[in-house]
């Protein structure tokens, strides 16, 4: 535990707090972090951990930077592919070693709206496994800060580093207090994007789940965007090495984290988000179409009044299998879905939820079911019959 104990450190830390919200308000101003399109997300900067003097953690066949490498490209490939209107800047691209602070630097200079720091993990046991996402924030457990500890150790090859980072010293529980706070402007999107990687990585690439976490790492310190770091799984551990150090691992490692992109971008364009089945007309005529919205209109008032079961519980966890911006599903659509799906419409947004949970983790061992047949799911939560996040869900239980 933390303890304050003199008003020389408070004062000091207060100063300190006060000059990082300065300079975050600076970023802002500058439009950093803002695309010229609010509603597109049209730049990604992924990065890959490590590379060229640092090799990262060493496994007994792997390096991480050569992992971390791999996965960043294939990934930023799946994502040119697919998406031409979306850039994609990498802060390496080859066996080169980048300072921590230029990688958030390159991303805050190419005004992008999303930044996927790529790592491996790795622990004194060859036990631990599975894959990870971390959001800045300040740790809530040993295991989470030995991890940022640990990447962030990084800065010892870096020249000045002691000036560069203003005497933060990567094993100092103190020096993660202030900068924690530097994110907070973005957490909720953060947590939205680090939810579906992890969420992706569990599915696509049969990764175990450790979840979502927060900690301080120096590289999403100043990055003016959403940003995650992800550790894709531990080179300490034999089965997860091998699994990194194959193609087919790196391929699917890297679909899953495309597939996580995908559902976000939809999302912050506020389009139609998850696949949906095709829909009756492929091509409705626009006079059937508002005549059938006319039909179906409700207002969000109605439909949280159903809600009874909902009503009395503060809190409650569900799965979004579909999503559908302004247009209510069809009939048949809604019967695709199966019978215990329920329509919300939320800022115009008709979400279509089943299950119903008081806690996160029950939630997710449905979700892990529910994705057999909606790859796209995840999991939101209401309160009251009210959409929160998750994170406000989490801070009301
Ligand atoms: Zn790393």
């Amino acid at each position: 535990m933390l303890c304050v104990k003199n008003r020389a450190f408070f004062t000091r830390h207060l100063v300190l707090l006060l000059v990082c919200v300065f300079a975050i308000g600076l970023y802002s101003h500058k439009g950093y972090g803002q695309s010229s399109n609010r509603t597109s997300l049209t730049k990604v900067v992924i990065d890959a951990g490590h590379g060229g003097k640092d090799p990262g953690a060493k496994g007994k066949n792997a390096l991480e930077k050569d992992v971390t490498l791999a996965v960043a490209l294939k990934l930023g490939k799946l994502i040119s592919e697919n998406h031409s209107d979306v850039k994609v800047v990498y802060t390496r691209d080859s066996d080169v070693f980048i300072p921590l602070d230029v990688r958030s630097s390159i991303a805050n200079k190419s005004n992008a709206n999303l930044f996927i720091s790529i790592h491996a993990n790795s622990n004194r046991s060859t036990v631990p496994y599975g894959a990870e996402t971390y959001v800045m924030g300040l740790h809530k457990s040993a295991d989470n800060f030995d991890v940022a500890a640990t990447e962030n150790s990084a800065i010892i090859m870096e020249d000045n580093y002691n000036s560069k980072y203003e005497g933060f010293n990567p094993k100092s529980v103190e020096s993660y207090i202030i900068f924690s706070m530097m994110q907070s402007k973005f957490l909720d999107q953060s947590l939205f994007f680090a939810q579906l990687v992890q969420n992706q990585l569990t599915n696509v690439a049969s990764r175990a789940d450790r979840g979502v976490k927060q900690a301080g790492f120096l590289v999403l310190w100043k990055t003016a965007m959403p940003s995650v770091l992800v550790e894709l799984g531990f080179i300490s551990n034999s089965k997860d090495e091998q699994y990194m150090l194959t193609e087919t691992g790196q391929n699917e490692l890297a679909e899953g984290i495309y597939r996580s992109f995908r559902t976000y971008k939809a999302n912050y364009e506020m389009k139609n988000y998850v696949e949906l089945p095709p829909r009756e007309s492929a091509s409705p005529k626009k006079d059937s179409t508002t005549a059938f919205v006319a039909r179906n209109a409700v207002s969000e008032t109605s439909l949280v009044a159903k809600r009874d079961s909902i009503e009395k519980l503060p809190v409650v966890f569900r799965v979004q299998i579909a999503g559908s911006k302004g247009v209510p599903l069809t009939k048949s659509q809604k019967r695709s879905l199966g019978e215990d799906a329920e329509e919300f419409l939320v800022n115009g947004v008709y979400k279509y939820c089943i299950g119903s949970f008081n806690n996160l983790t029950e939630a997710n061992v449905y979700l892990k079911k529910v994705k057999r047949t909606h790859r796209d799911a995840f999991v939101v939560a209401f309160e009251g019959g009210s959409l929160i996040t998750i994170k406000e869900a989490l801070l009301k239980m």
